[in-house]
């Protein structure tokens, strides 16, 4: 299945970035997914290019004019679900990336400044995504993030259909943590002067075993470092 993301932009050059390496490269020469980079400038209407203005009411900062940026949306033919990218927005997890990762249009509105005009979002019903508590200075670096995150999610691009559920937050893994990774050495002499040991269980081929210590740490994890998710 292929996924086409249309992203409108003041900065086209952060695509496809890291999104070209590695898996999601692979996956974008295959064609699993693909992208277009849509400059929001392209579309100003004055010989500077003015994309954004003062925000009424006063106060710091500029606004993205909605005229722009509906202009440059409706050069999408297929828009799919429209995405705005902002700190208000409903934090991205992986059950949002698993049901976005099945959409074969999306379109990604990253804002700058201080953000983009309240009515082109309500005009054209962008739901608002974010991808955590904190500001970031634009949309792109989150847009990338969610991308990435869905793009992983696609047949194929891992190689193991069962790998994302196996994974933290995964239906394998009840939505919990990940329990722990070891490989060789088995037995590993650190600078820090410490020895440290790969546990036994996992060296002893029993796979039922196994399993029960993965579960078991999987759970301690969770506890300790994410007790929220034992709430859901
Ligand atoms: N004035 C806005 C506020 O206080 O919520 C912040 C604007 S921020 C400097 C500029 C742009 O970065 C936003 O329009 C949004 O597209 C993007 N952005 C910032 N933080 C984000 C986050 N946590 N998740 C997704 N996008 C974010």
């Amino acid at each position: 299945m292929a996924i086409k993301f249309n992203i409108l932009t003041l900065f086209p050059e952060m695509f496809p970035s890291m999104l070209g390496q590695s898996l999601a490269g692979r996956a974008l020469e295959r064609r699993d997914w693909a992208y277009k980079a849509i400059n929001i400038r392209d579309f100003a209407q004055d010989i500077h290019k003015t994309v954004d203005d003062t925000p009424y009411g006063g106060g710091a900062g500029m606004v993205m004019r909605p005229d722009i940026i509906e202009a440059a949306l409706l050069s999408v033919p297929k828009q799919g679900r429209k995405i705005y990218l902002s700190p208000r927005g409903k934090v991205l997890n992986q059950a949002l990336a698993k049901e976005l990762s099945t959409e074969d249009n999306i379109t990604l509105l990253c804002g700058r400044y201080e953000g983009v005009d309240q009515r082109v979002l309500e005009a054209h019903e962008f739901e608002e995504i974010s991808i955590g508590d904190y500001v970031l200075s634009g949309g792109e670096p989150a847009a990338l993030i969610l991308m990435d995150a869905c793009i992983r999610l696609l047949p194929g691009v891992m190689g193991n259909e069962e790998t994302a559920d196996n994974e933290s937050f995964g239906t394998n893994t009840g939505g919990l943590l990940e329990y722990p990774h070891y490989t060789r050495p088995a037995e590993w002499d650190s600078a820090t002067g410490k020895t440290y040991e790969v546990p036994e269980v996992l060296k002893n081929g029993n796979h039922a075993k196994i399993e029960e210590w993965r579960k078991d740490q999987s759970l301690k994890i969770t506890k300790a470092l994410r007790p929220d998710l034992l709430e859901k």
